[in-house]
Formats: C-alpha cells, sequence, structure tokens
C-alpha cells in the first residue's frame, strides 16, 4: 500500500497482538550467546560484504527484471514464490511453503541458533499498472494487466543479495545466529502479515528487517503518523425477478450497497480527519433487466489507533445493517485484511542509518537522469502543487525521528506494522524509483526494471547486509531493540490483532484477474539465457522519452 515519495511512504507506517506479545517480551535475549567482535573486525567485514554485493549485480539485476516480468498480483504470487524460493533452496535455505494457510507465503531460513533475523519485503503488484520499463510515457506491455506500479519487485532481490553475501562471512567466521527470509504476499489488500502473526511465524524472531522501495535511503522510528486499517467486503442477498414486468416481487441487493454507501457518506461528516475510507462496488448485478440479488461492496476503514479502527469497522457494520433493513435483504461481512498502524525501533534504526551513510546514494548516469525527469514531467501535478522535476536523488534524506507534534494527517496503511508491534522492526526504504510519482500507478512502473531500480536495488543490499551484520554480533544493539520495544513502545499500547481467531487470509482475491491475463503475460517473461537485461528482451532503447523531452540530450 505504500510509498510514491519517500515522505509519503513514511507517514504511511503505523501499530497492534495477541498472547504472543506476552511471549516476546519475556525473551530472555541476554541469554543469547551472540559474538561480539572488534570495531576494526566489523568495519573490515562491512568492506569485504560491499564488495562481494557490487560484484553480484548481474545476479541481483536478474533477479528484479525477472520479478517485475511476472507482474503478480497479492495472492497470486505463484511464479515469484516459486522463483525466489528456488533461488534461495539453492543456496541451502530450508523453505516451508504455503505458511498460514496462504500457497504463495514462505518462509526460507538458513544458520544455527540465536538470534533469529527476519528479513522480508513485498512481492505483489498493482492492477492495471502494466508499463514497460524505461519508457516516460504510458505504453503498457500489455494493456489492462496488472504491473509492478509500486516497485515491489525490488525487495526481495534485495534481501537475498544481501543475505548470500552476508552467508558467506557468517560461514567463514562461524557466526552463530539464523536468518529468515519470508515474503509480504498481498500487501496491496494488507491480507497477511497480521496472520503470519496470528499462527505464530514470528513467535521466537528476534528483530524483523523489512525493506520497501522508495526514492531515497532511509530508515525511521517511532510513529510515523500513518493510519491502521481494517478492510471489509459487505455482501448483500435479495431476491430477483423481472425488473420491468415484476419490479415489485424483487428485493434489489444493489439498493442496499447504494444506501450503505449513502450511509457512510453522510456519517464521513461527522468523522475526524485523521479518518481515510473509500470503497469500490464488487458486484452490483448482472443486467438491468434483473433486480440483483446480489451485491457486495468492499470498504477501507483507516484511522489512527486500534479503538478509532474498530469503531469506524463497528459504525460500516451499524450502517450496512441499517441498508439492509431499508431493503429487505440480507447482509454479511468478511475482512479481507488489517494493518495496525506502524512503529519502529529506534536502536536498530540508529544502527541502520551509520550503514546508510557510509552506503551512500548510487551514482545515477545522465540517463537515469534522462528517464527520471521525463518521467516526473509527463505526470506533472495537474493542480499545480510541488512539481518535482528534479530527477533522482542525489541528497541521502536524514534519518526519520517521531514528531513532537502529534500526526492529524492520517493516510495510507502497511501491515508490516502488525510485525512490528510484536518485534523490533525497522524498514529500510532505499531509492529504486523515481521521486514525485502519483503511486500504485503505471508510471511507478517506469523505473523497476531498469538501471536505477538496479543500483537501488545494490545500495540497499548492502545496508541491510551491514546491519544484519550489526545485529549478530554487536550484542548491545538487539539488547537496546528490546529495550525500547518493551519499555517505550509498548509501555502503554499493547496489540490486539485486528483479525478474529476465525478469520481466513482471503487467497481468492485476484484469482480472475490473473487467470485471464496469465497466458498472455507469460509470452513476456523475462529469460536471462537470452538477454542481458529485460530492457534488452523488450527492445526498449534506455532510456525512451517523448521527443520534446528528450530534446538537448
Ligand atoms: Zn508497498
Amino acid at each position: 500500500m505504500l510509498s510514491k515519495t519517500d515522505g509519503l511512504f513514511r507517514k504511511m507506517r503505523h501499530w497492534g497482538v495477541s498472547c504472543t506479545a506476552g511471549v516476546m517480551m519475556a525473551l530472555p535475549v541476554k541469554t543469547m550467546a551472540q559474538v561480539k567482535m572488534s570495531p576494526a573486525k566489523i568495519d573490515a567485514l562491512k568492506t569485504e560484504l560491499v564488495k562481494e554485493i557490487d560484484s553480484q549485480q548481474k545476479f541481483t539485476q536478474e533477479m528484479v527484471d525477472m520479478v517485475f516480468s511476472f507482474g503478480e498480483l497479492g495472492f497470486q504470487e505463484v511464479e515469484t514464490s516459486k522463483y525466489l524460493t528456488d533461488i534461495l533452496k539453492k543456496n541451502g535455505f530450508t523453505i516451508e511453503q504455503g505458511i498460514a494457510g496462504i500457497p504463495t507465503a514462505w518462509t526460507a531460513k538458513w544458520g544455527s541458533g540465536k538470534p533469529l533475523i527476519a528479513v522480508g519485503s513485498d512481492i505483489d503488484c498493482i492492477p492495471k499498472a502494466s508499463q514497460k520499463p524505461g519508457v516516460a510515457y504510458h505504453d503498457p506491455i500489455i494493456e489492462g494487466a496488472p504491473g509492478h506500479g509500486e516497485g515491489h519487485n525490488s525487495g526481495q532481490p534485495l534481501n537475498i543479495t544481501a543475505v548470500l553475501a552476508l552467508k558467506k562471512i557468517m560461514e567463514r567466521e562461524k557466526i552463530p545466529g539464523t536468518i529468515m527470509l519470508w515474503p509480504g504476499v498481498a500487501e496491496e489488500q494488507l491480507g497477511t502479515k497480521a496472520y503470519y502473526v496470528r499462527d505464530g511465524f514470528f513467535k521466537n524472531v528476534d528483530a524483523c528487517i523489512f525493506t520497501h522501495v522508495a526514492n531515497n535511503l532511509s530508515v525511521s522510528y517511532g510513529d510515523g503518523g500513518n493510519n491502521g486499517m481494517v478492510s471489509v467486503q459487505f455482501n448483500f442477498e435479495g431476491q430477483a425477478s423481472h425488473a420491468g414486468a415484476a419490479p415489485w416481487r424483487g428485493k434489489s441487493a444493489l439498493d442496499a450497497v447504494e444506501l450503505m454507501n449513502i450511509g457512510w457518506n453522510f456519517h464521513r461528516e461527522h468523522m475526524e480527519t485523521t479518518q481515510r475510507s473509500h470503497y469500490v462496488i464488487k458486484d452490483g448485478g448482472d443486467q438491468p433487466n434483473v433486480v440483483p440479488s446480489k451485491a457486495s461492496v468492499w470498504y477501507y476503514f483507516r484511522e489512527r489507533t486500534y479503538p478509532k479502527i474498530t469503531q469506524m469497522f463497528k459504525d460500516g457494520i451499524r450502517i450496512a445493517e441499517g441498508a439492509a433493513q431499508m431493503t429487505e435483504t440480507k447482509m454479511t461481512y468478511e475482512v479481507l485484511g488489517s494493518a495496525w498502524p506502524g512503529h519502529f525501533n529506534q536502536a536498530i534504526a540508529e544502527t541502520m542509518y551509520e550503514n546508510i551513510k557510509r552506503v551512500g546514494l548510487p551514482k545515477w548516469s545522465e540517463d537515469d537522469q534522462i528517464l527520471a525527469k521525463a518521467a516526473q514531467k509527463e505526470m506533472q501535478n495537474p493542480e499545480g502543487g510541488a512539481l518535482e522535476t528534479n530527477g533522482l536523488a542525489t541528497t541521502l534524506s536524514q534519518l526519520s525521528k517521531p514528531s513532537a507534534t502529534p500526526n492529524t494527517g492520517g493516510g495510507g496503511s502497511d501491515d508490516i506494522a502488525d510485525i512490528s508491534w510484536n518485534l523490533p522492526t525497522v524498514v529500510l526504504r532505499y531509492p529504486a524509483n523515481i521521486p514525485g510519482l502519483p503511486g500504485h500507478h503505471w508510471a511507478n512502473a517506469i523505473a523497476m526494471a531498469t538501471p536505477i531500480a538496479h543500483k537501488g536495488v545494490t545500495a540497499g543490499a548492502k545496508v541491510e547486509a551491514m546491519t544484519l551484520l550489526d545485529l549478530l554480533v554487536k550484542p548491545e544493539v538487539l539488547r537496546n531493540a528490546w529495550e525500547y520495544f518493551n519499555n517505550v513502545q509498548t509501555k502503554d499500547v499493547k496489540y490486539k490483532a485486528l483479525i478474529s481467531d476465525t478469520d481466513k487470509p482471503a487467497i481468492h482475491l485476484n484469482e480472475k484477474i490473473m487467470s485471464e491475463y496469465r497466458p498472455e503475460m507469460k509470452k513476456y517473461y523475462y529469460d536471462p539465457t537470452k538477454y542481458t537485461t529485460y530492457l534488452e528482451q523488450l527492445g526498449i532503447k534506455y532510456p525512451t522519452v517523448r521527443e520534446a523531452a528528450g530534446e538537448g540530450k
């Protein structure tokens, strides 16, 4: 659900557990048999990690391009998950497939003993966002097909690059610890992370590093000010009849949907400004001469705190019940996803930021900047707001700290928050995309299989590998991380899942769309045995910009 610009991304993160929190808090961090290394030794190993990751740029590029070409929507990440777990299996990781009852979810573990560090990133894409990479205007690979208009094709390639580099050093230096890679399946539906937590997959994890595409190299801690949410589909059932000959015999489920929306939109007038709520009608009937016997509407209810989110959910149910009463229809609802507002760990963020400063931003080429500026020009804000045509980031972000004044803006959501309320977690944002684009849009796919994404992922992998090393060989980092988690973050706020014990992951989502487009999309899967890059396979000259925009090159 995240990230068009770095700042927005930060605002969009946030909070909420069940009984597992108690288990976590009792974790005996002090008893971990962590090795301790001299600063000079750590420094030398970090230099080695950078060298190793630089030498793997071809491998990284192939993974980024390959996942881009799969373009799979949430819960349907079949090819993506197979491809990524095959790589990990070949490299000695033990794979557990289909975790939490989600066919495309998995964990991949390597190493032994404590600490156990989780490394994750999302893998799903955006509907109707198909776009040729390297082309600075709308030019879909397949019209109407899904595509990586968020950049979730880049995070797991980053994680795998980082972890394989680290693994070599862990083996040689006999550094104890276990690394667990895991995917954010259906992040766009906020569909899985609360289930991973509920079903115990993070029970014994000591820390989590999550990676998310952005346009700078950055990390934050504390409450970033974004909303949590619950995603609910309301289904109405009435009675069909001939809409012309016997309309009095019908009870319209579509009427119920419309009345619910009207009710909610009046209710909106009396809600706090931090809320965001939006809906799409998933089923509005078949044809006008049949009174719709079935109709459904899908809502996202977003707010800043757990009590406010659950209140919105209750209000939604009440209004849906009212609509059902007015239309003499039956109403049922199902939870399709959820996310707490995020809160991220200070000790790990500060450690990571030192590594960010060490790595710095990638060196962009003139071609990278031409593409970025042309895409920014193409997508300029029609309201004349902040028009960003400055190209790619060349100044490193500061470490983002929580604001002294409480955020009242609200915003988007990300279910990494559910992990972040169960164990020390940070999100590493890396510069693989172009600033100033709309987000969840084909334009956000332009950079995602080009040198911009490849360089951004390589930079991010270096930061991640170094930070993982810090977590493994500097026991004080984990100690301080749990100190913050137990005594600051969760001192007053305790996680309680927004899903119930009986809710199930909505694994049917996007099945139809993918089965419609997949046969055609298969023809465009990247073949690295024949083509150096995906750009080459698609026959795209890099960068391709509108003639006027290219003037002066
Ligand atoms: Zn995202």
